[in-house]
């Protein structure tokens, strides 16, 4: 009987953990940080890492867009 090589069955690259939901750029879904629990973390290059808390803001590094953590509101707030 031969012996098969097999991966084994669940082996995932660049999956995240379900505490720990990606925060995407609405724009770009480009990765702007990573929520644990009731915090934000954001990792830079080079080392640099931040835990925030909420809510956070921040303004994507790709296309510049403003990006609010929990989003607020769908409808914007109007005034009349
Ligand atoms: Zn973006």
């Amino acid at each position: 009987m031969r012996r098969i090589p097999q991966a084994p069955p669940s082996v995932r690259i660049n999956k995240v953990r379900a505490d720990e939901a990606p925060w995407r750029c609405t724009r770009c879904h480009a990765l702007l940080a990573r929520k644990r629990g009731s915090r934000l973390h954001v990792r830079f290059a080079r080392g640099h890492e931040y835990i925030v808390g909420l809510p956070a803001t921040t303004r994507c590094r790709f296309c510049q867009t403003l990006n609010e953590y929990p989003a607020p509101a769908a409808e914007p707030a109007r005034r009349s």
